[in-house]
């Protein structure tokens, strides 16, 4: 059978192929970069309801999203981990009007004052109802006394605690949506591939998938074809030759990353949700290896998402709101290890502010192309299984196939663990890598360059110590494994050191 196209290997199109892999569908995904290397790495890393979407009367996109949390903290523990958030309260009442103007008329209203512990109480209520049957704690009030043992600025005198999750590893989740796709594939005898740096243009009827990275050309008649671009939606449609109208209107995000113990200790092992001194919710999240994450800003952008770098006056601004909420444990400019910016694939929209866009997502169908195509428009982390879902409806439909979503119930487990606290064979330099568990990932994930591994296998770019002769000792892992010719791995760890110093931020 010709396969059905997914072009895009972010969260959303891989989530679109495993569920495409699950239904007994030929699949061939194709991406010109490496997986999970679009928006899905530079967001916030949440896997969450949506408390602010509340207030834009976004019930439905919360209650699904509450929903895919819940499964994703059930079938996905080695990805998706509960995390406590707290939300910091100046005062008893206030923001309840604001709540309401915001309710009434989404983006055109202004609100005038912060939100009181009541409004908020009001809101987790709601928030904890519309997730009824989670297995996550309720929403609690707790005043702030001498015995409150992480207390943030003097003048906040209440703290909200509720629940939500976390994915600290979206890009190796995405990875981990492969292979279970494959492995689904393989037991039920049907064709999955994945082609990740190949640039993908039209011939008559035929796809052409034209690898960058030296390995032959492939060509497809697909059944069907799915656009899952990301914020890159409207090149990839262009490329296609799709008439549309602009999908999309991308807002950038910016994240910085401290290694500050004192700042972990402050968190107490939950996250703060506040709001900045311009009303926007902002987040100050723990993140592994003693790393704090704090983000986001929502900018308008223009231009290629890839060159989506944080400004300086993003990162001032979010080390200004942990100082505000947390001035105990003040940060400065040195204390930022890393900054990452991303793009997101909003759909385009009149909304007066950023903030307002929906975070809703869509699926265009599309006409006068030779086979049936969709695009895929906006979508978050949370929800790629039940937009994957929505999609695979659809594309079966036109196949004339049925579509039972065996992704509902079925686990997503980490295929390849990266240490074996019992290891004694050899340790990737500086790391607690075992060289075996390396090498697996690079026969198996789909490893293509050094940044693959350092960026999103192994997550590197995170870590507390990054040696440059970690980099080196992996480029000649590449070279033993066949990805790598020789006399390119040092001009591999020179291009990987400047991409970490250039596009996060990262010295070593
Ligand atoms: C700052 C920020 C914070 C966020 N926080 C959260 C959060 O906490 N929780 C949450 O649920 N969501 C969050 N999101 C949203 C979420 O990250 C995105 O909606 C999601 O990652 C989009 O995934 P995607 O697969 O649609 O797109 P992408 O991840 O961008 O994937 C698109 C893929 O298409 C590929 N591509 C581009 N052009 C071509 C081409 N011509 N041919 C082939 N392939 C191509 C790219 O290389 C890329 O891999 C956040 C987003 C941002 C920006």
């Amino acid at each position: 059978m010709s396969p059905v196209v997914v072009i895009g290997a972010g969260i959303n199109g891989a989530a679109l192929a495993r569920e495409l892999a699950l239904s007994g569908v030929d699949t061939v995904v194709i991406d010109s970069a490496d997986i999970g290397s679009g928006t899905t790495a530079y967001s916030s890393r949440l896997v969450h309801g949506g408390l602010r979407y509340l207030e834009f009367g976004d019930t439905e996109l919360v209650h699904e999203s509450l929903a895919e949390r819940e499964r994703l903290v059930t079938l996905a523990p080695d990805f998706v981990q509960p995390l406590e958030f707290r939300v910091p309260c100046e005062r008893r009442l206030g923001g309840m009007i604001d709540g309401l103007g915001k309710l009434l008329l989404g983006g055109k209203y202004k609100a005038r004052s912060k939100r009181g512990m009541w409004a908020v109480r009001f809101g987790l209520f709601w928030y904890d109802w519309l997730a009824r049957g989670s297995s996550l704690p309720k929403a609690r009030a707790v005043r702030i006394d001498g015995n409150y043992p992480h207390p943030p600025a003097a003048r906040y005198r209440w703290v909200c605690a509720y629940s939500d999750a976390q994915m600290r590893s979206p890009e190796q989740f995405t990875v981990g949506l492969l292979e279970d796709a494959r492995a689904a594939a393989q037991a039920a005898g049907t064709t999955f591939a994945v082609q990740n740096y190949c640039q993908v243009s039209r011939r008559g009827s035929k796809l052409v998938a034209e690898s960058t990275t030296g390995l032959p050309p492939a060509e497809y008649e697909p059944a069907a074809i799915v656009n899952a671009g990301g914020p890159w939606g409207d090149d990839v449609a262009r490329a296609l030759g799709i008439e549309h109208r602009p999908m999309l209107a991308g807002t950038k995000g910016s994240h910085i990353v401290v290694f500050r113990e004192d700042l972990r200790e402050a968190l107490g092992g939950a996250a703060y949700y506040a709001e900045a001194s311009d009303g926007r919710p902002v987040f100050i999240l723990p993140f592994g290896d003693g790393a704090t994450l704090i983000g986001t800003t929502d900018l308008p952008y223009v231009g290629d998402p890839a060159e989506a770098v944080a400004s300086e006056a993003e990162i001032d601004y979010l080390l200004k709101l942990s100082n505000d909420v947390l001035p105990r444990c003040p940060l400065t400019r040195a204390d930022v290890a890393v900054h990452y910016s991303g793009v997101r694939p909003l759909p385009a929209s009149d909304a007066k502010t950023p903030a307002a866009i929906t975070r809703r997502h869509a699926i265009v169908e599309h006409s006068g192309l030779p086979w049936p195509a969709w695009s895929l428009v906006g979508g978050k982390l949370t929800t790629c299984r039940s937009l994957a879902e929505e999609a695979a409806t659809a594309v079966l439909k036109r196949l004339d196939r049925s579509h039972s979503p065996l992704s509902r119930t079925r686990p997503i487990p980490r295929a390849v663990a990266l240490a074996d606290d019992e290891a004694t064979s050899e340790l990737v330099v500086g790391r607690k890598f075992t060289v075996d568990a390396v090498r697996a990932i690079i026969r198996t994930q789909w490893v293509r360059t050094l940044d693959d591994l350092v960026e999103r296998r192994l997550m590197l770019l995170f870590a507390r110590e990054l040696r440059r002769e970690t980099l080196e000792s992996l480029a000649q892992l590449l070279v033993e494994e066949g990805v790598l010719a020789p006399d390119m791995r040092d001009a591999a760890v020179a291009t990987t050191v400047e991409r970490l110093r250039t596009h996060f931020g990262r010295s070593l």
